[in-house]
């Protein structure tokens, strides 16, 4: 942190991210020592990950910061929903130019704010000087055995998502210029993803497979078809498409768009028959596993292979 900042490092910590109650009953230390603590309870294991997001290349210069606070949080809960691990706390490190007050009260309001709706706990971070890099790790719980993983899916399984694709994709496309008679919830989508975690903890003992969106269908499902070393065929009919996405494919033809384009945060499973019953009513069998390697989609009748490679930063 700068020397000439009008708040030192320590008080902007103070100031934005220090909560006096934690909100997680697992939260035995938070902000303030050189480590947090954790109890962990019996028959658990500790899921963690983490997501950073850089200016100019997660998102654009000038985005409503409170917007960003938001998302951050969210992409990286939407990876402990898709292994079904209930969420517990965070810790942020933060790396930016200067102190903008109003910046950091907005920032840490999109924050914090849906870290309480999941009774998560900010437990400590970094505060750093420098181009404006957001980094989130998350922790959560899964009993022991149960995480749901990229690697277990099996040839007959049905292919389930938990809610609509393409809808943050459009509202890329809104931001971008398109023109949308109707682009308020495709911008709600692209701005504001609420990760999956109810239908990630329905799913423990009911999916063999899962992850969640955030490159697009065709390569995140691809993920699960090479780690599972198995392949799949999706059915363009059964695929959940808003009525803003099925107008836009209308007007430019670019029916690629939903399997393709990211930032959807739905969760993709895979469910035995047996358990098919089990799964979440809100959650659409757009296909199923097979034993040949690929992914193929079935449009009208005719069998084609996608190949799709995600977003690779470097290539
Ligand atoms: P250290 O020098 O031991 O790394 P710091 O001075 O970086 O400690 O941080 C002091 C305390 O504030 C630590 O508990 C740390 O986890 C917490 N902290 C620092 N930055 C953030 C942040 N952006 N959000 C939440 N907690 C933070
Ligand atoms: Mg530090």
């Amino acid at each position: 942190m700068s020397k000439d900042a009008c708040l030192s490092e320590f008080a902007v910590i103070q100031r934005f991210f220090t909560r006096q109650t934690a909100a997680n009953s697992s939260t035995r230390l938070g902000i303030g020592d050189d480590c947090a603590l954790l109890a962990i309870p019996d028959g658990y294991e500790l899921a963690v990950t983490t997501d950073t997001m850089v200016e100019n290349v997660h998102f654009f210069a000038g985005t409503d910061p409170g917007q960003l606070g938001h998302k951050l949080l969210a992409v990286n809960l939407s990876d402990l929903a898709s292994m079904g691990a209930k969420p517990v706390s965070v810790t942020l490190a933060l790396t930016m130019p200067s102190v903008d007050e109003n910046w950091l009260t907005a920032f840490a309001h999109g924050f914090l704010t849906l870290a309480e709706r999941f009774s998560v706990d900010l437990i400590g971070g970094d505060t750093t000087s420098g181009a404006l890099t957001l980094t989130v790790q998350a922790l959560g719980f899964v009993p022991r055995g149960q995480a749901l993983l990229r690697s277990t899916a099996r040839p007959g399984d049905f292919i389930y998502l938990s809610g609509n694709l393409g809808d943050a994709g459009l509202g890329l496309k809104i931001t971008q210029g398109y023109n949308c008679a109707d682009p308020d919830a495709a911008l709600a989508r692209f701005n504001g993803p609420l990760p999956r975690i109810e239908t990630g903890l329905a799913l423990c003992g009911v999916a063999n497979a899962c992850i969640d969106l955030s490159d697009g269908l065709a390569g995140d499902l691809g993920h699960i078809l090479e780690q599972s070393g198995v392949g799949a065929c999706i059915d363009w009919g059964a695929l959940p498409l808003s009525d803003a996405v099925l107008a836009y494919i209308e007007a430019t033809g670019d029916w690629f768009m939903p399997l393709v384009a990211g930032d959807d945060y739905e969760l993709c499973f895979t469910v035995s028959p047996e358990n098919a019953a089990r799964v979440p009513a809100t959650c659409r069998n757009i296909g199923v596993i097979e034993a040949a390697s690929g992914l193929r989609l079935n449009k009208s009748g005719t069998i084609q292979l996608l190949k799709v490679k995600g977003y690779e930063h470097f290539s």
